[in-house]
């Protein structure tokens, strides 16, 4: 029988069949995975084929290939990965440009990340009620550049439910990555489009524990319209990956593009001459935020903190 996994507790996991059925599933066998080195074999997102015994308990029996998975490594000194989700369709990271304050080195890089793992990203900025009108102009001036790089945004609210409709529309037929600093109001949002959870299983919120065990699993949410979100407390942005210093910039799309008029094709954009993304620098065709967020991670990756993750 084929069907989804929508939840990994550590010990089990639960598949959704074909036929709708929720079922509980242990692992049979050894998984090892091509080239994963991996501490969950299995990954919320993942389809399953699965084995019903005649005791009732089932096991999953073959996982089918993935369109993409992201993972992070298990510990900062571990070889092994932890593999967060498979078969994104998209990600949508939550800003708050205040209460917290989400820098734009972070936006970048996550979305660097996403590109990377040829994940599509839109932005949703959340707590729109609550700021100032230097807030909001800084808001809208975000807006603009992102939207222009080509990254759909959405103003949200959860707490007056601006924008809300919207969302719900964004998230069908779906399955879609929620992610976020802590504190940016994931759990609220989550809660909000999905009000019929929220009283079935309590708050979302009790998922993310702050204080617990770093260890976390993931599970996904169905919403209206065949879509699921995928809420992954805890996770800052995207396992490492293997990157050369001249790829770092494929992963920007504009300075990708302007990069084609580069005297040198291996031009990382620093201090090469007839370098053409610092000239659409200096014309502020590209934002001065973008190109530093591009240079702190070139300067991280080569200060050795970026490690590939397995
Ligand atoms: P998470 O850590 O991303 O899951 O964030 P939470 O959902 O726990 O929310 C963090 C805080 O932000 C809570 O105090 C929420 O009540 C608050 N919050 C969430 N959404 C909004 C919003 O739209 N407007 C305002 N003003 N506060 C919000
Ligand atoms: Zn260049």
């Amino acid at each position: 029988m084929h069907g989804l996994v929508i939840k990994n507790t550590g010990s089990w996991y639960l598949v959704k069949t074909d036929n709708g059925q929720c079922v509980e599933c242990k692992i049979k066998g050894n998984f090892r995975l091509k080239g994963i080195r991996s501490t969950n074999p299995v990954a919320v997102g993942d389809r399953v084929q699965i084995i019903l015994n005649q005791e009732g308990t089932a096991f999953i029996s073959e996982i089918e290939d993935r369109k993409n998975y992201i993972i992070r490594r298990a510990s900062n000194l571990s070889k092994q990965s932890h593999i967060l989700a498979a078969n994104l369709d998209q990600c949508v990271l939550i800003v708050t440009i205040n209460y917290p304050e989400t820098s734009t080195i972070f936006i970048d890089r996550f979305l660097a990340s996403a590109e990377a793992y040829n994940i599509p990203t839109k932005i949703i900025f959340n707590k729109v009620d609550a700021y100032n009108e230097d807030e909001l102009r800084y808001l809208d001036a975000l807006i603009n550049l992102y939207t222009q790089i080509g990254y759909p945004c959405l103003k949200v609210s959860a707490f007056n439910r601006e924008g809300i409709e919207d969302l719900k529309k964004e998230l069908k037929q779906k399955v879609t990555l929620f992610s976020g600093h802590s504190g940016v109001g994931k759990s609220t949002l989550i809660n909000t489009i999905l009000p019929e959870l929220a009283i079935k299983t309590g708050k979302i919120s009790t998922y993310h524990n702050k204080g617990m065990h770093t260890t976390t699993f993931s599970e996904m949410f169905p919403v209206e319209g065949e879509g699921y979100i995928i809420d992954t407390p805890g996770i800052k942005g995207f396992g490492t990956f293997d990157m050369e210093d001249e790829e770092i910039g494929h992963y920007f799309p504009e300075i990708f593009k302007a990069s084609s008029e580069c005297k040198y094709n291996n031009c990382t954009h620093q201090h090469e001459p007839g370098c053409a993304v610092r000239k659409a620098v200096e014309e502020h065709y590209i934002s001065e935020s973008r190109y530093t967020s591009y240079l702190n991670m070139l300067k991280d990756k080569e200060e050795g903190k970026y490690r590939s993750a397995y």
